[in-house]
């Protein structure tokens, strides 16, 4: 229980891509957040997570400001827009390299996904990619400047097994209480391997800007998509890291289509427009997606 006067200063998020229009899978997250943040009289936030330049526009950015309004999200606030926030993103990939824990990648994707395919039992990281095989690690710092002084692009990597030695703190960030929940969740870092930390067009990737943001703004409870789990032990470890405060974590179940499959904005799960042009009000969306995740919303 919080103690009376606490309650208010609990801040939630909702934090989407500007990258396709919304649909059912992201109103129920920002619909749970609500329901969540209600309960304990707690502040709503958004965030508009665009720090990929090649999917993000500002069209699907209006979009789903627009779609959250009509939703009747109610956030408190202007929405923070992550490609607004370089320098501080910056500032902490040169706190993590000062320190030795990250290092220049100069491989591109396909190069990566050449050479891992070739093995058959190579891992993959939770997001099915191949785990990075750690082939820039092997440069000298000499060697790394000399190819970036050449002008090679590269991205910054996350020194795993030196972070994970490094680290400097307590172990209890390798788990989480899922709040809400009795369960205590391992959140293992490992699974990640060399984690990309910087893209090469930004000075973060999602994982670095969202632990910052999260930070900046204030953020007490992060309540998210189940499929984000397995970030989350990637985020306490960079939390740990920084010295920063790590929030509260619960992972919701996910809105599945009728094979079983998650919702996705590539695929064509209809839209919230699109379900909105054919008549359906807000208040029609959340009775089915109570009805459907058998909870009130
Ligand atoms: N931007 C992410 C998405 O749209 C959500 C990230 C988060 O909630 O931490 O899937």
């Amino acid at each position: 229980m919080n103690e009376p006067g606490a309650e208010s200063a609990r801040v939630f998020r909702f934090a989407p891509s500007p990258n396709g229009f919304l649909h059912l899978g992201h109103a129920y997250s920002a619909l749970f957040n609500r329901k969540l943040a209600r309960a304990c009289g707690a502040t709503l936030l958004v965030r508009i997570e665009d720090i990929d330049p090649e999917r993000s526009s500002r069209l699907h950015e209006d979009a789903l400001i627009e779609d959250l309004d009509w939703l009747g999200f109610a956030w408190s606030g202007t929405p923070r827009r992550q490609s607004e926030h370089m320098a501080a993103y910056r500032a902490a990939l040169e706190n993590l390299a000062d320190r030795g824990l990250v290092y220049p990648c100069f491989c591109s994707r396909g190069e990566i996904a050449k050479s891992c395919s070739a093995r058959a039992d190579w891992l993959r990281d939770p997001d099915g990619a191949f785990l990075y095989p750690a082939t820039c690690r092997e440069l000298t710092g000499a060697q790394s400047k000399a190819r970036i002084e050449e002008g090679a692009r590269f991205s910054w990597r996350l020194e795993m097994a030196k972070a994970l030695r490094d680290i400097g703190a307590p172990l209890s960030y390798r788990e989480f209480h899922e709040s809400d929940s009795n369960r205590i969740v391992a959140a293992e870092p490992s699974v990640w391997g060399d984690a990309l930390i910087g893209r090469r067009d930004m000075p973060a990737s999602y994982h670095l800007a969202c632990v910052l943001d999260d930070h900046a703004q204030g953020v007490t409870d992060v309540v998210r998509g189940a499929d984000l789990e397995p970030a989350t032990g990637l985020h306490r470890m960079l939390q740990a890291l920084l010295g920063l405060r790590s929030p509260s974590y619960h992972h919701h179940r996910l809105v599945l289509d009728d094979e079983g499959r998650k919702l996705s904005k590539s695929k064509s799960s209809p839209s919230l427009r699109d379900l909105r042009r054919q008549g359906f009000s807000a208040a029609d969306i959340r009775a089915e997606l109570s009805r459907r995740m058998q909870i009130e919303l």
